[in-house]
């Protein structure tokens, strides 16, 4: 009878592995399921950075590097910053972790006091309200509406400002809808963040993935002000398709990253050594890979988005980044289907897997019941053949 912890008992299993685990299980059994679930790019890591981790295995690189990281992937982090974001940092400024995840992780841990109030954008990404929540803070869940781009504006910021108030969540391109803030929206933020003595956490990992003539700002590139109050967290998973490599990092001030920087010497240590070295083949070899991915993904993209707004009953924007697209689902309450009655993304998604084969995930795991979200990191003919039978199915 003795009592578990109470602070980690409040955090919610994640409702993306739940539907993606059924979706294994389903497959498993010999049912063809088409899986719209995906957080990760469905290509292999490039060949050059491949090669880079063995050849770190066999130089036999494979003990303990400094727990914050390498030196020579810090530097290299260095020279992306400045060479995509012109942003000038030096090693001290940067924390390499086991991935972006643990990089927020560690973020918001050493910059929350119990009860400071962190803003999140709804829909968010899953794991931002646990993570503040394990770093002893109370997430702060905003609406973004999708007439507002699920945008923030300094009218829905101000409604959630209180005294309390400590960070804000920023995750442009975003992770489920797609959006990109443009550089007069940032400054707006930023202008907003230093008036109110605001941190700002800038998850900016979905940066290479931006389509048409969009382009990716960080916020911290726009004044020396708002930079000492950015975290820039950004990593190798989405870009490089280095998901099960964990390789994170973080760029802020010194007194931040040292904050950091002890607490991970004392939790994990350095991430992997050989993904260490791998990543600064990421960051410095040839980029050619990606342009490749970002040609599929776009075509993908495109066919999603005409056909899903080609459903009755259904309707998307076009994404501008990462690999999602937030299909609204409003239209589809409410009405009954083989007898049963829509009454939630949660239960609309389990009748898709179970009845259309097809795996979606639920707004609601992103606190937007309207929706149900479909990654577009999965091939053209299963994209094809999925939205066929989810237009069959609600047909
Ligand atoms: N941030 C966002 C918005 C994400 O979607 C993800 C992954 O799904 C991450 C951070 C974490 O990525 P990783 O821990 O693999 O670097």
């Amino acid at each position: 009878n003795l009592k578990l912890s109470e602070k980690i008992s409040s955090i919610s299993p994640s409702v993306t592995l739940e539907i993606t685990a059924k979706a294994k299980q389903m497959k498993s059994e010999g049912i063809d399921v088409i899986g719209f679930g995906a957080g990760e790019p469905d290509f292999k890591t490039p060949e050059n950075i491949r090669k880079a981790g063995i050849e770190a295995i066999k130089e036999g690189k494979t003990g303990y590097t400094a727990a914050s990281g390498l030196k020579e992937l810090k530097d290299a982090i260095c020279y992306k910053l400045k060479r995509d974001n012109n942003l000038s940092y030096s090693a001290e400024n940067i924390i390499i972790s086991d991935g972006a995840k643990h990089s927020l992780f560690n973020a918001l841990s050493s910059i929350l006091n119990p009860g400071d109030e962190v803003i999140i954008p709804i829909p968010y990404w899953v794991s931002y309200p646990e993570l503040v929540k394990l770093a002893d803070g109370i997430p702060v869940e905003v609406n973004t509406p999708e007439e507002n781009d699920f945008k923030y504006d300094i009218d829905i910021l101000n409604n959630a400002l209180t005294n309390k108030t400590k960070a804000l969540i920023l995750n442009s391109p975003s992770n489920p809808t797609g959006t990109i803030y443009s550089k007069d929206e940032l400054e707006k933020i930023s202008k907003w963040a230093i008036e109110n003595n605001i941190f700002i956490i800038s998850d900016e990992i979905y940066e290479k993935l931006v389509y048409d003539n969009n382009t990716h700002i960080s916020i911290a590139q726009l004044n020396e002000d708002i930079k000492k109050q950015t975290i820039v967290i950004n990593g190798m998973s989405k870009a490089y398709a280095m998901t099960g490599w964990r390789i994170g990092y973080a760029a802020a001030h010194k007194d931040i990253i040292k904050l950091m920087s002890n607490l991970q010497s004392h939790s994990t240590s350095n991430p992997p050594s050989m993904s260490q070295y791998a990543s600064i083949e990421a960051l410095r070899g040839d980029e050619k890979a990606i342009h490749e991915m970002k040609k599929h993904f776009t075509e993908r993209r495109n066919y999603m988005v005409e056909k899903i707004n080609s459903i009755k009953y259904l309707s998307c924007k076009s994404p501008k980044g990462a690999f999602y697209v937030m299909a609204n689902i409003s239209k589809l309450k409410g009405k009954t289907i083989k007898g049963k009655n829509i009454d939630s993304s949660i239960q609309l998604a389990n009748m898709l897997l179970d009845e259309a084969h097809v795996a979606v995930v639920p707004g609601l795991a992103f606190g937007n019941d309207d929706y149900i979200r479909l990654s577009y990191a999965t091939s053209l003919d299963n994209i094809k053949e999925g939205l066929n039978r989810i237009e069959e199915y609600i047909k």
